[in-house]
C-alpha cells in the first residue's frame, strides 16, 4: 500500500494510461466500518482502490468542529492496510488550498436546501474538495454512503452537470446494533446518549412500517417519527420526506422518497435517513 501527499505521486501511481479499473473512497479519516464498507466495495468491482484522507476546512462553518474533528491517522492507515487498498491520498491543507485559491463548485439548488440550508458552505465545500479529488484521482467509479443520502446525490448530480467520466455507486447505511448509523462523530457522544440516539431508527422503522401498510400521507409518517422522539432528549434541526432526486418536499409520496433528519443529542447533530420505496410491498 503506497501512502503519500503528493500530487504527482499519486497521479504517477494512477497511470492515467493503464487500462486498470480504480475504484475511489473519499473520506475525512476516523475511520470506521462504514467507511470500510466502502472500501470492501470498491475492492470486489475495480482492479485497484485509492482512499483520501484529508479533513476538508471548506465544508466546516465558522462555528462548527473542524479544529476538534477526531484525527486517527495511524489507526486508519492500519484497516486500510488490512484491506489491501493500493493507494491512500492524504493531501496537506497547504496542497488542496495553497494561497491564493479562489474556485469553488455549487450545485445551486440541490445544494441550498436541508443540510445546505442548515450548514451554509457545506456543499460548496464537498463540491469543491471532491471535483479536486476526482480531477487528480481520475477514479473508474466512486464510492459514497448513502448515511450522507443528500450529498451523495448532490455528488451524482455534479458528475452529471459536470460531465465527469465516472460512475458513482452510493452504498447502505452501516449501523450499530442499536440502530444507530455509525459516524466519526459518535465518539463525541456519552454511553447514554449513544443509548438515547437508538430511538432515532427505531422512529424511522416506525414509519416504515406504516408506510409499507399503505400509509401514503408525508404528514402522518413525519408525526409518527417526531411523537417518538423525547423532547427532553432531542432538539429537532429538520425530519422532513423529500423527493429521492431533488431533495424537495413533498406532500404524498408516489415515488422513491427519503426521509431526512438531523436532530441534536446535546451538542451533537446527529443526520440519518431512511429510503421508502413505492414499489415495495409487504410479503
Ligand atoms: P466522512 O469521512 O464522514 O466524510 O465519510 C466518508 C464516506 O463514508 C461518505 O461517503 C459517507 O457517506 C460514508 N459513510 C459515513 N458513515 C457511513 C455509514 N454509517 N455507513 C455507510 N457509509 C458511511
Amino acid at each position: 500500500m503506497q501512502v503519500t501527499d503528493d500530487i504527482a505521486k499519486v497521479r504517477k501511481i494512477r497511470n492515467r494510461s493503464s487500462k486498470l479499473t480504480w475504484g475511489f473512497v473519499p473520506t475525512m479519516g476516523a475511520l470506521h466500518a462504514g467507511h470500510l464498507s466502502l472500501v470492501k466495495a470498491a475492492k470486489k468491482e475495480n482492479d485497484k482502490v485509492a482512499v483520501s484522507i484529508f479533513v476538508n476546512p471548506t465544508q466546516f462553518g465558522p462555528n462548527e468542529d473542524f479544529a476538534k474533528y477526531p484525527r486517527t491517522l495511524e489507526a486508519d492507515i492500519a484497516l486500510l492496510k488490512e484491506l489491501e487498498v493500493d493507494l491512500v491520498w492524504m493531501p496537506t491543507k497547504e496542497t488542496i488550498y495553497p494561497t491564493g485559491y479562489e474556485t469553488y463548485v455549487q450545485v445551486e439548488e440541490l445544494g441550498s436546501t436541508l443540510e445546505g440550508a442548515s450548514r451554509p458552505g457545506f456543499f460548496k465545500g464537498v463540491a469543491t474538495v471532491v471535483t479536486k479529488l476526482f480531477n487528480v484521482i481520475e477514479p473508474t467509479r466512486a464510492y459514497f454512503g448513502q448515511k450522507d443520502a443528500q450529498q451523495a446525490r448532490l455528488i451524482e448530480k455534479m458528475v452529471c452537470d459536470l460531465n465527469f467520466d465516472l460512475e458513482i455507486q452510493i452504498m447502505p447505511i452501516v449501523r450499530e446494533e442499536n440502530g444507530l448509523a455509525l459516524s466519526s462523530r459518535n465518539k463525541y457522544l456519552t454511553r447514554e446518549q449513544k443509548e438515547q440516539a437508538s430511538a432515532l431508527y427505531a422512529g424511522l422503522k416506525i414509519a416504515e412500517q406504516r408506510f409499507l401498510e399503505g400509509e401514503r400521507s408525508v404528514e402522518i409518517l413525519h408525526a409518527l417519527i417526531v411523537a417518538h422522539l423525547d423532547k427532553d432528549y432531542f432538539k429537532i434541526d429538520y425530519i422532513k420526506i423529500v423527493d429521492s432526486e431533488t431533495f424537495e418536499e413533498i406532500e404524498i409520496i408516489k415515488k422513491k422518497a427519503y426521509i431526512v433528519l438531523a436532530v441534536y443529542l446535546g451538542s451533537v447533530r446527529l443526520i440519518d435517513n431512511f429510503l421508502l420505496n413505492p414499489s415495495t410491498f409487504m410479503e
